[in-house]
């Protein structure tokens, strides 16, 4: 089922700390690193209930002005076999990756098309989270067809999402 305008994302913050070992440790090799949460409805809401972490390519690029500009993809096989790692009823959500300084959706980012329907979330999470992952740190857009990813201010994340402790 795909979500509404009004659906509620519930998310145990264990996933965060999932999500944040892995993009530490990505980090320390200078890499961005990028995941999704696979999630099933409940009533009109959205339980996200698994981190899943996809086969991934470090890019790293010289820049003009001689930083390094990083970026992070799906390998070819992740992609296309990516749909078989949900099980029957599972969507996957949401994507969520970190930079390696500020949370903002690059070109890049907006072009991505992992995942693509309408409600489809992105978090961005900064300095490679090096802090514990609070979504009103990172930057959260959702996908509005016909407009894009449209970022989320903080009241509207506070709506969309529900983190839980369990
Ligand atoms: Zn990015």
């Amino acid at each position: 089922m795909l979500p509404n305008a009004t659906s509620s994302y519930f998310i145990a913050d264990r996933l965060f700390e999932e999500a944040r070992a892995f993009f530490q440790e990505r980090g320390s090799q200078d890499c961005e690193g990028t995941a999704l949460l696979a999630g099933r409805p409940v009533d009109e809401n959205i339980r996200l209930t698994r981190l899943f972490i996809p086969e991934q390519r470090c890019i790293k690029v010289p820049l003009p002005d001689g930083r390094i500009g990083l970026r992070v993809e799906l390998t070819e096989h992740a992609h296309y076999t990516l749909t078989d790692n949900l099980a029957p009823g599972e969507l996957f959500y949401a994507r969520i990756h970190s930079h390696p300084g500020n949370a903002f959706h690059s070109q890049t980012d907006d072009d991505n098309g992992v995942i693509s329907h309408r409600g489809a979330l992105s978090i961005v999470v900064p300095y490679f989270a090096a802090e514990p992952i609070d979504l009103r740190r990172c930057a959260v857009y959702r996908l509005e067809h016909g407009r894009g990813w449209l970022p989320l201010g903080t009241d509207q994340i506070e709506q969309v999402f529900r983190v839980t402790d369990e």
